[in-house]
């Protein structure tokens, strides 16, 4: 793999720019493999680069139905926090995080990470009680955040109405080290690391089934052939249920379409994320211009990459009202992607009950943020065949014995 550097690009511009090589290559399945991941979204590619990095495990193959980063990955608002509030939640978002901080040099290829800061408003007394104990969980778990005053507030973000008609900002759930980075960049960056180490990334691949023998996985049918492997880990977001149900086990989880849009690029005028969850909006400013804004998910269980025009409706109302400025912005895309949502809103890291294969999901409207972490998780997972201490707390089995990690206030609607 060349190195990408400022030399490299002065080099490629004095001859034309045709000495760059393919990011990475698209070669023809191989029989078989030690460790096929399904899904070449963020979480895949990521566990499979930690695979290589973390175990030497490089004898891989990433399967993707679509093209790589064509699911939530490259669908997301690309927030990226660690705020939360549970104590295994904060430690795999956390661990994300300060691995974003350095992805870019990790992988030398520019993810774009912006820690910005991220604010979530506090807009009801209720919520204040909420943030300021999530600020106090996050101490005693080693993340740095404040709850700040709606003064400070203004401060950070000029344009805001803090003195809204029906919800007034009352405060706030600062994260400074929060922010944003491209997403795309992050599967193309893993991708290309992966495909570096010689692992085979299979686009227009799709898996159909799953061959089991005496309740041991032994490969997979796709729309290009059987493929035999030691071990599957299934990372597959929104399509979860359907992989799991070719291997022959129920998932606790639904699909449902998330959706957001991004306006018409405008000057720079917000330089943080700001997330408004009573009134269900979220916004921030892209490098290009363009404010890209999210909302909820839809209440129904669907399959769905489309928007629904009423969640727009209600998203850029109840951000027209902390945000007068937009209201006569143009809307330039919109689009949605099918998230994996579970009961407590955490994720599952864990074994199943066919033995040799591993799922990772879950990770429902805010998984963006948590690539790298649970990559991280996954890949122990499946290098040692037992989960490790960022990922144990995350087992299929918790539903069962009750054990839930609630997340539902950090991550009901905030991404
Ligand atoms: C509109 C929207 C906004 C969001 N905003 C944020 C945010 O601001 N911050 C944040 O942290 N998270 C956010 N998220 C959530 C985040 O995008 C996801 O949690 C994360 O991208 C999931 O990554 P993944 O790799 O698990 O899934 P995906 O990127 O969806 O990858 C799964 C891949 O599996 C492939 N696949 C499925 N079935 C098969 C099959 N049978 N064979 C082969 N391949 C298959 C799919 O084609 C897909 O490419 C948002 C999501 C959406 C939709």
């Amino acid at each position: 793999m060349k190195k990408y550097s400022a030399f490299a690009v002065a080099r490629e511009a004095l001859r034309d720019h045709l000495g760059w090589e393919r990011a990475w290559q698209s070669p023809e399945p191989s029989s078989k493999y030690d460790v096929i991941i399904i899904g070449a979204g963020g979480h895949g590619l990521a566990t499979a680069y930690y695979l290589g990095k973390n175990y030497g495990i490089t004898n891989v193959a990433i399967l993707e139905k679509g093209w790589l980063g064509g699911g939530n990955t490259g669908r997301n608002t690309t927030i990226i926090r660690s705020n939360y509030l549970q104590d295994p939640s904060a430690a795999i978002y956390e661990k994300a995080r300060s691995l974003y901080e350095n992805l870019s040099q990790d992988l030398n290829y520019n993810i774009m990470f912006s820690p910005r800061g991220v604010m979530m408003l506090a807009q009801t007394q209720h919520e204040i009680r909420g943030y300021e104990r999530t600020a106090h969980a996050n101490a005693l778990q080693g993340v740095s955040t404040e709850f700040i005053s709606p003064q400070k507030v203004k401060k950070l973000c000029p344009i805001i109405n803090i003195e809204g008609p029906r919800y007034p900002v009352l405060g706030a759930l600062w994260q400074p080290r929060g922010g944003t980075a491209r997403h795309d960049a992050v599967a193309w960056g893993y991708a290309r690391a992966c495909s570096d180490m010689g692992m085979h990334i299979i686009q227009q691949c799709e898996v159909t089934g799953v061959n089991t023998m005496n309740g041991k996985a032994v490969g997979v049918e796709t729309t290009k052939g059987t493929i035999a492997c030691e071990k599957i880990g299934i990372v597959v977001a929104g399509h979860s249920g359907v992989l799991a149900d070719m291997a022959g086990f129920r998932l606790p989880i639904e699909s449902v379409a998330l959706q957001a849009l991004v306006s018409e690029p405008v000057k720079p005028c917000m330089d943080v994320v700001v997330m408004a969850n009573t009134v269900h909006g979220y916004m921030s400013q892209s490098d290009k211009g363009e404010m890209v804004i999210g909302g909820g998910a839809d209440g129904y269980n669907n399959y769905s990459q489309r928007g629904s025009f009423h969640h727009v409706e209600e998203t850029v109302r109840a951000l027209v009202e902390t945000f007068p400025i937009i209201s006569r912005l143009k809307m330039l895309r919109w689009w949605g992607g099918i998230v994996d949502m579970t009961g407590d809103r955490s994720p599952i890291i864990s074994k199943t009950p066919v033995k040799n294969i591993f799922m990772n999901c879950g990770w429902g409207t805010g998984g963006f943020k948590a690539i790298p972490g649970s990559g991280w998780a996954m890949a122990e997972l499946i290098a040692k065949g037992e989960p490790g201490p960022l990922a144990e707390d995350f087992r299929v089995t918790r539903f069962r014995e009750g054990q839930f990690i609630d997340e539902s206030v950090a991550a009901g609607v905030a991404h």
